[in-house]
């Protein structure tokens, strides 16, 4: 009996051993696959005057609103002048359509016509300024001020940089007389901030390049930036979130019917009761999670870039899925990436504390995975409802986009100047939270990527629509000599 287990506990300890040093080894071969860092030739960037174009752009509220009656058209007319007489190379070569209201719809043409064009997006409208906190501003909003190395304004980084940066890239190539092989679309939204799918200038747009025949190779939208990751000596990176895929929407008015009558006799459940069992039964019957493709991919590409020790961990992802999907579901920004969110936000009931409810209704916004449907979200609302008698009403909706593949030629050209213009940058998909005007584009693109090339710490991204937004200069010849390369990459 001693004996045996001793054996047991050698076999054990060997076979513990035997495991600890398999994972070494796997650490050791997780390496980041082997990527040349291609040299790309100096690219000529006026800095000066992207900045005072820039600042000058910030100076033009071009505000969207819901209601077309309330925007100030004029300032779109002033944009539309300014960039005329900002840009004059490409006043010259390229030709200049009006779309809808005031989308901006700019074509070069290239000299093979058979080569499918690409677009390059960006938004001309901005949000307004919250009402009341206008001087929570370090600086005017519509001033365009230049400040302890930042420019300052509503639209400095969603997104007037990356729209400025776009014409900065095309006049310094047409100064230079380069002359694409593939054509190049300029596409410029008017209301992108108005989330009014049906009318926006992007679906007008997409619909006039369908009437004429047009097939996109590749679109570059706003979405993710440069983020700086620093993780004490366990990750130095500058994660280039490249946002292949965007969640959908969906406001669900659900509500309960019932008799109502005077409160001094109440049935056991009103129906404002009967309305709280659905948002529990919502709330407890979360959608079914998952590490997605997009997920693991983004995952793998970082642990492989973790220091030695810390490997040790991220080379067994495959096994810790389920950990991590545990991990995940617990934390609502990281959750929220994993699944189909439910977030109740509104409820009514009667109109009088002493008014039994005769309709009682609650409003729930669910962002939807890609993969799943609005129709799926409505069959789910009524499979875990345990209260059978309710209308579902859908007040807002749209679908989740499709997902970009990562091995077209624009995103192969994405990493390789990201990587070649900094070796600590790591490229990669994610799935995009908000909306853009990308998505309206699938008609007619299949390779969408929502990326602008400027990096920006998140305390800075959290300005965009908020107070003190602002782009640090440091990143602005960056920006543009990324255009500037993608455009050659693309179209050479
Ligand atoms: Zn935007």
């Amino acid at each position: 009996m001693k004996q045996a287990g001793k054996i047991a506990l050698g076999a054990a300890a060997a076979a513990v051993g035997a495991a600890v040093s398999a994972t070494v080894v796997k650490a050791a071969m997780y390496q980041p696959e082997t990527r040349e860092a291609k040299a790309f030739p100096e690219e000529k960037v006026d800095l000066d005057r992207y900045k005072q174009n820039l600042s000058d752009a910030l100076k033009i509220p071009t505000i969207s609103d819901r209601d077309p009656e309330k925007v100030d058209w004029r300032q779109f007319e002033r944009f539309h002048a300014f960039l005329r007489e900002r840009y004059p190379q490409i006043h010259q070569n390229l030709s200049l359509e009006i779309v809808g209201k005031a989308s901006l719809m700019y074509f070069w043409q290239g000299a093979d016509p058979s080569l499918d064009p690409i677009a390059m997006l960006a938004h001309q409208d901005v949000v307004p300024v919250t009402p009341g906190t206008e001087s929570d501003w370090e600086h005017d909003p519509f001033g365009g001020e230049e400040a302890d190395g930042f420019i300052w304004g509503r639209g400095a980084l969603d997104i007037k940089n990356h729209l400025i940066g776009v014409m900065e890239a095309v006049e310094t190539l047409l100064e230079e007389g380069f002359v694409p092989q593939r054509s190049v679309y300029i596409l410029f939204g008017h209301n992108e901030e108005t989330m009014e799918r049906e009318t926006s200038g992007a679906t007008l747009m997409c619909q006039l390049l369908k009437e004429r025949g047009v097939h996109l190779e590749a679109i570059i939208d706003e979405g993710g930036a440069i983020l700086p990751v620093r993780v004490g000596k366990i990750l130095n990176i500058n994660l280039a979130g490249v946002g292949i895929a965007e969640k959908g929407y969906a406001d669900f008015e659900i509500s309960v019917d019932a008799v109502g009558g005077h409160s001094s006799q109440p049935p056991k459940h009103t129906a404002l009761g009967k309305i709280a069992c659905v948002i529990r039964d919502l709330e407890n019957h979360q959608f079914k999670a998952e590490l997605t493709p997009m997920m693991q991919e983004l995952f793998d590409r970082i642990g492989r870039r973790v220091c030695f020790p810390a490997k040790l961990i991220t080379c067994n992802l495959p096994l810790l899925k389920p950990l991590v999907l545990e991990i995940m579901k617990q934390i609502p920004p990281a959750a929220c990436m994993t699944r189909t969110t439910t977030g109740v936000t509104m409820a009514s009931g009667s109109p009088a504390p002493n008014v039994l409810p005769q309709r009682a209704t609650v409003n729930v916004n669910f962002r939807i995975m890609p993969g799943e449907t609005i129709a799926d979200v409505e069959q789910h609302i009524r499979d875990v409802s345990s209260v059978k008698d309710i209308d579902i009403k859908l007040i807002k909706g749209k679908e989740p986009s499709a997902i970009s593949p990562t091995d077209s030629k624009a995103f192969h050209a994405i990493e390789d100047i990201c990587f070649g213009m900094d070796q600590k940058n790591l490229v990669a998909p994610y799935l995009v939270m908000g909306g853009t005007d990308a998505c309206n584009y699938e008609a007619v693109c299949e390779n969408i990527y929502r990326y602008s090339p400027f990096m920006v710490n998140t305390s800075l991204l959290l300005t965009t629509h908020g107070t003190n937004e602002r782009i640090p200069v440091s990143c602005m010849a960056d920006g543009v000599a990324f255009f500037k390369r993608y455009i050659r990459a693309m179209c050479e």
